[in-house]
């Protein structure tokens, strides 16, 4: 008498075990797709990169110091590094991924490529943010020059100055040496000084890396290929007189010779 209700019974457990098993497979191959979800900044954490590399890193390596792991500039603890080293930049309009060698017209094509296909070869751990010290690293003023400049906040400036001051504090320990006494003072005036509303202090005030001026180095193989072509023509020039005068000379003596006659 009950069979048909059995039967129902047996296909909706079915069903509900099938549905539940979709979801499953589902939910793992999301995961797989967009795993590991990171709430960091690639452009912004370039941009503190880039300005750790100018502005900080050129001092650090005159001094010969080691920044340890636990400061939060060091290059290690860049979320993006692996990628962003992993990406060829080949022509103006060329990017080539290091992984997998394929190539994008222009980096955010790349930074996308980077995001959808390589997620998994992100360096994730706890504080490996470099855009979280954009703050104190003045990546605005470099990112956005030619934008003019809103209103200082006093209260933004300050918090910026105590997240500079700490990194300072935690990367260059005074009590480490003389080496790292003399870079956390360069990093206080490099960095941290600009972080007031009297617009008075500009960031990096101890300059960056050197540049070979490109316009100096042609300036100077054009004045070493000119230089023996200018020779060259003193030289016949003064040949050319050389002859002058002796024709002159000879002229002169054979005409005070026929004077007498
Ligand atoms: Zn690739």
């Amino acid at each position: 008498m009950a069979r048909p209700e059995v039967r129902a019974c047996k296909f909706i457990v079915i069903l509900i075990s099938l549905q539940s098993m979709i979801r499953v497979f589902a939910i793992s191959q999301n995961s797989e797709e967009h795993a590991p979800e990171v709430h960091c900044s690639r452009e912004r954490s370039r941009a503190a990169y880039k300005i750790v590399e100018e502005y900080l890193i050129p001092f650090v390596e005159k001094e010969n110091y080691q920044m340890s792991q636990k400061c939060k500039l060091h290059p290690g603890n860049d979320i993006f590094r692996d990628q962003e080293d992993h990406k060829i930049h080949v022509d103006v309009n060329e990017w080539r991924c290091g992984y997998c060698k394929k190539s994008f017209r222009a980096e955010k094509f790349i930074d996308q490529h980077f995001d959808n296909r390589h997620s998994n070869l992100l360096n994730v751990s706890e504080g490996n943010c470099f855009a979280e010290l954009c703050g104190a690293l003045h990546c605005d003023h470099v990112m956005n020059s030619a934008v003019p400049k809103t209103k200082c906040n006093p209260a933004a400036a300050t918090r910026n100055r105590h997240l500079c001051e700490s990194l300072a504090d935690s990367c260059f320990p005074v009590h480490q040496g003389p080496s790292a006494g003399r870079l956390h003072e360069l990093f206080l005036r490099q960095f941290c000084d600009a972080h007031t509303c009297s617009g008075r202090v500009k960031p990096f005030a101890r300059g960056g890396k050197k540049h070979t001026n490109i316009f100096y180095l042609a300036i100077s193989i054009l004045i070493l290929m000119l230089l023996p072509i200018f020779y060259l023509i003193v030289f016949l020039y003064q040949r050319e007189m050389r002859k002058g005068t002796q024709v002159l000379r000879r002229i002169s003596k054979q005409s005070l010779k026929k004077k007498p006659s």
